[in-house]
């Protein structure tokens, strides 16, 4: 059915946290989001995971302060473009990492706009390809995206939960997918945050033999019960060097530099070590990729192509998030503790209290595992 109702935001102030200048906190802050376009879906945001892609953009990344984050977003849709099949308002929709690319390059042609050789718009801080304004996230009450970039929600899905596999979801599936993991194989999953709990999950029901690579002792039993078969405590030097020639595929999630001479080592012959984390640098002795032919690899998020896939591998495996549910005002304690690796595994905002409680937040409980 193709319905179009008035866009509450159109025309209308969104209500928003965001970081008013590099690195600060974020704050309540309001902006226009514009009104829907013919190919456009709005969607009123119930959901966004915290993904620390965040913290890198209100960091080192950002381009254009103020800057509203939030790249995992499940909204209830509001309004539809004249030219939007396939949604009706009252659908929940999902909206991940990007929202456009140019279309007409050779991946966008694939599915894989993730890889536009013009550079794909990113849902926040990114500039709009057809009016040049500035892309804000989904921190913020409403989302306006093209019709190409919203997904529907997998029936059977608990919609808080699947907010995280847009991004940190695909972002893990689309390179355990390009490596063909599967049955046979022995696949590491380094670092148990908002990716690597998801990656451990999908390496599991591939049918991968599944050894997760922690830092965090209190991680280890966790890890087991999300489905590694193996824990690795990856601080202690005789574990590690226990995995020499092991793997078939790592996947490394690390948000920051680490000593990966170990864990390259941890390779077969002509294996890959695939990082998800976007480090300012590596640390790893290259000698060390030329014993055993290894290679050193990376992947972006995804594209459309892969993120319906990933759903469905979702819906049929019941694969959601481990989340943690905060209120909007919490989320800058929510940040400093998925700074330090305290999130088990993934932080999502529920968007309905933006409104609410803007005055001091309140604390967060401490961690469990
Ligand atoms: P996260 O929840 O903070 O998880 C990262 C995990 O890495 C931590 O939980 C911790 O796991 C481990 N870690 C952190 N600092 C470490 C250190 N100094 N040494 C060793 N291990 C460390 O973050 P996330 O949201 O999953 O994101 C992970 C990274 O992927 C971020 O850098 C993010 O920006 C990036 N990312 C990239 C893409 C892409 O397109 N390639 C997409 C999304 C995110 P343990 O406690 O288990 O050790
Ligand atoms: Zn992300
Ligand atoms: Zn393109």
């Amino acid at each position: 059915m193709r319905t179009s109702t008035p866009h509450p935001a159109a025309g209308t102030t969104t209500a928003a946290y965001a970081a008013l200048e590099r690195g600060g906190p974020l704050v309540p802050w309001q902006f226009e989001r514009r009104a829907p376009r013919p190919d456009d879906v709005a969607v009123r945001v119930l959901y966004c995971g915290v993904c620390h892609s965040d913290i890198h953009s209100i960091g080192e990344w950002g381009q254009s302060f103020p800057l509203v984050p939030g790249h995992e977003i499940v909204g209830e849709v509001t309004a539809l473009g004249a030219n939007v099949g396939g949604f009706a308002v009252g659908d929940l929709g999902m909206i991940g990492v990007i929202v456009d690319s140019c279309r007409a390059c050779e991946p966008c042609r694939h599915g894989m706009e993730i890889y536009c050789r013009e550079f794909p718009v990113q849902t926040f801080d990114g500039v709009d390809r057809i009016d040049g304004t500035r892309t804000r996230g989904g921190y913020s009450a409403h989302y306006v995206a093209d019709q190409r970039f919203v997904y529907h929600l997998p029936k059977g899905l608990d919609p808080a939960a699947a907010a995280p596999l847009l991004c940190a979801g695909v972002t893990t599936y689309s390179p355990l997918r390009h490596w063909k993991v599967g049955p046979g194989m022995t696949v590491g999953v380094v670092g148990i945050g908002g990716l690597g709990h998801l990656a451990i999950k999908f390496a599991r029901a591939m049918g991968a033999h599944v050894v997760a690579f922690t830092t965090s002792p209190k991680k280890v039993e966790a890890a087991l019960a999300l489905g590694a078969h193996e824990v690795v405590l990856s601080t202690d030097a005789g574990q590690m060097a226990a995995q020499a020639y092991r793997f078939d595929f790592i996947l490394d999630t690390v948000s920051a530099t680490y000593p990966m001479t170990p864990m390259i080592a941890a390779l077969k012959l002509d294996a890959t070590l695939c990082s998800l984390g976007i480090p300012d640098s590596f640390d790893f002795a290259p000698l060390m990729l030329t014993m055993g032919r290894r290679r050193l690899a990376s992947s972006g998020a995804a594209g459309t192509a892969d993120t319906h896939e990933m759903l469905a591998f979702c819906a049929e495996h019941g694969i959601v998030a481990d989340i943690e549910l905060i209120a909007m005002d919490q989320i800058n304690g929510a940040l400093q503790r998925l700074e330090k690796g305290e999130v088990y595994y993934r932080f999502v905002i529920d968007m309905g209290t933006i409104s609410a409680g803007r005055g001091k937040a309140p604390a967060i409980p401490a961690p469990t595992p």
